[in-house]
């Protein structure tokens, strides 16, 4: 059974440097991480992964999401992958998954796509309501008002993590189960949720990859493939659910 709560209350240790660890991952091949691949940025995402020897693969349908352990949706244009995930009939395997277990980690637009809620969206856009937050999309301020802020982020430790903001949502609400692991200006900006990974800001864009290392420690140890049962964990990961979508508030 997989857990529900595999990457909640988590006591990660890792405090190596930026760049200097290696992931206590499973070695290439075993586990395999999807990268939401519509749109946004997809390319860098795996880049990183393959830096540290994790296989990847880009998700552009359905029968994608058979081949992969946990996904990581990029950031970009949340409306335009929102289209696209209907448009390619992702949209409720993907919810049945993620309400299955799977591991997933949204980074700004991807963060926006898990939210519950979505203010400032379009009418028909649509989201996954998989963690419990509610997002205001572009908060932080249009592309010119793109920043770079050090955050303290406890579970990862020393040094700050160098978080880049672009037209970034703010979480405006964020429900009880929901860990806040770093708050920026008094507000959340990385969250989890159960097997729900939120961030506000581009992990992608530094050359800091603790927060991929955290991801997929915790995925793998989510799925047991230390011990070989990734093909068990996976088969779990099918259960088909009952997917929710709600609507984006008509904010625009
Ligand atoms: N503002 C974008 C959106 O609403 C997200 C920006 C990003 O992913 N960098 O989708």
């Amino acid at each position: 059974m997989v857990a529900d709560s595999c990457l909640a209350g988590s006591h990660l240790t890792g405090n190596t440097a930026a760049g200097v660890s290696a992931a206590e991952v499973p070695a290439t091949g075993v586990l395999t991480v999807g990268v939401l691949g519509l749109q946004g940025d997809a390319r860098r995402h795996q880049d990183i992964l393959s830096a540290s020897g994790v296989t990847s693969k880009r998700v552009r349908q359905s029968e994608d999401l058979e081949q992969i352990g946990c996904l990581i949706m990029p950031g970009g244009e949340s409306t335009t992958i929102s289209m696209m995930l209907e448009a390619n009939d992702l949209l409720q395997p993907l919810a049945a998954k993620i309400r299955a277990g799977m591991p997933v980690w949204g980074t700004c637009a991807g963060m926006i796509l898990l939210a519950r809620e979505v203010r400032g969206g379009r009418d028909d856009q649509v989201h996954l309501a998989a963690i419990d937050i509610v997002v205001e999309r572009n908060a932080y301020g249009r592309q010119i008002s793109s920043f770079e802020a050090s955050l303290d982020i406890p579970t990862i430790g020393m040094p700050d993590f160098p978080a880049v903001f672009i037209r970034s949502p703010v979480v405006i609400e964020a429900g009880e189960e929901v860990e806040v692991l770093a708050e920026f200006r008094g507000q959340p900006v990385l969250c989890r949720q159960d097997n729900v990974l939120v961030s506000s800001f581009h992990p992608e864009l530094t050359s800091d990859n603790r927060l991929h290392d955290m991801f997929l420690k915790e995925a793998a140890k989510c799925l047991d493939i230390q011990n070989g049962q990734l093909s068990n964990a996976a088969k779990e990961l099918t259960t088909p659910n009952e997917a929710s979508f709600l609507p984006s508030s008509s904010v625009r």
